[in-house]
């Protein structure tokens, strides 16, 4: 393989077992064709605006900018079909799916965000659905496993290492190693072998297009900052395209700070992370001395993964996003006020990112407009944040 292919200067790439190659090649070939082919784009387009309920609008939240004391404008990725930027993304791999003549899905999930967008894709497209979940996040969220039963799909529960996501994720790509004449591996963010984290910021790209033209549209200006929540990193890369070649728009991307700075409790992977490999792709990771993978810890489960987008590692690294953290409680605080002045109940996930808007307002001052990407709605999330509130009072 050539260095230029999927890498993000020295991040990505594509380190996986040689058993995938095939299906990775297939898929990078099949999505060059396509990447700039008109018809595929049209239907992409059919079902975001029919199905997904795109374009998703942006809100001028006037009492959190009187509050805070900067303009704040939210991206209401919360209005899609299945409450997140997440549907996006199978729809489009979903398209690609079809294309190559596969019948198959699988995908892995942590929370279960992203087995529910792909079992929603899977029911109307008429494709097999096989979705992996750890057995701890099966017992933790066990109302999106119902969720997605009810869509249709076959939920398998993973019993190996912590149970959870990145065990999911292994599983996943055995099954695709297996399987990969009949089906295709729906990756759920900007992270993975190349093409993957091209393939799915592609698909994301469409919150920044309709972000940059919206507020062109109502300020006849751009923004002075744009921030968003980092996970693996896809709804941040999306709505950051929009405005990547504008200098003057400053870009901020929030990660989980957890409960505190040690090991185990944060999953702040650009701020304290180290180069390293995972799940196929050189990036930044959160590890021990011994390059060991620490378990990640926040209070939002999306956001709760080792590793990072290869793209954010270089972005990070070039400086032309800022990235930070916002702890456990920060994010409970702008989730809590958010829902009061505003009356969106916003995802824990996308609350780092208010709470990260909120302390940029105060510098910024009254003349300014900060873009926050609102990636999900918390109704997923109300039992939980209601049993922290009561934990802290
Ligand atoms: C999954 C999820 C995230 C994190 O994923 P990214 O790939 O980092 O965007 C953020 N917000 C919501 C609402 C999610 O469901």
């Amino acid at each position: 393989m050539k260095k230029t292919d999927g890498y993000f200067g020295d991040f990505g790439g594509r380190y996986s077992p040689e058993i995938l190659t095939p299906a990775l090649e297939e898929l990078e070939k099949i999505y060059n064709q396509l990447r700039g082919n008109k018809k595929f784009h049209k239907k992409l387009k059919y079902y975001l605006k029919n199905y997904a309920g795109r374009p998703s609008p942006i809100t001028y939240a006037e009492n959190l900018s009187r509050v805070w004391g900067s303009n704040i404008w939210l991206k209401r990725e919360d209005l899609n079909h299945t409450g997140a930027h997440k549907i996006n993304n199978t729809i489009g791999q979903a398209l690609l799916t079809l294309e190559m003549g596969k019948k198959r899905i699988i995908a892995e999930t942590g929370a279960g965000q992203h087995g529910v967008a792909t079992a929603t894709v899977g029911a109307m497209f008429g494709l097999k659905t096989v979705i992996y979940m750890g057995n701890e996040d099966l017992r933790r969220q066990e109302l999106n496993a119902i969720r997605m039963r009810m869509l249709g799909a076959e939920v398998i529960g993973v019993s190996s290492g912590t149970m959870t996501l990145k065990d999911a994720t292994s599983e996943a790509m055995r099954d695709w190693a297996l399987n990969v004449d009949s089906t295709h591996y729906i990756v759920g963010s900007s992270i993975g072998p190349h093409p993957f984290p091209t393939i799915v910021r592609d698909f994301q790209r469409v919150i920044g297009t309709e972000a940059k033209k919206q507020f062109l549209k109502r300020t006849s200006a751009l923004p002075d900052a744009v921030v968003a929540c980092v996970g693996g990193g896809s709804n941040a890369i999306g709505i950051f395209y929009g405005f990547l070649n504008h200098k003057s728009v400053k870009l901020y991307g929030v990660e989980a700070g957890g409960r505190g700075d040690g090991p185990g409790e944060h999953s702040a992977t650009i701020t304290f992370g180290k180069p390293g490999y995972l799940h196929g792709t050189k990036t930044l990771l959160i590890q021990d001395s011994e390059g060991q993978i620490l378990p990640p810890h926040s209070i939002s489960a999306g956001l709760d993964y080792p590793g990072v987008g290869p793209e954010h590692a270089y972005f990070s690294e070039t400086g032309r996003v800022k990235y930070f953290k916002e702890s456990d409680s920060e994010a409970l605080g702008a989730f809590q006020e958010v829902c009061r002045l505003e009356g969106i109940i916003p995802a824990l996930e996308s609350s780092h990112a208010l709470s990260y808007a909120k302390k940029l307002a105060k510098k910024f001052g009254p003349e300014r407009h900060i873009l926050v990407n609102l990636s999900g709605r918390g109704d997923k999330d109300v039992a939980e944040a209601n049993r922290l509130i009561g934990e802290m009072k």
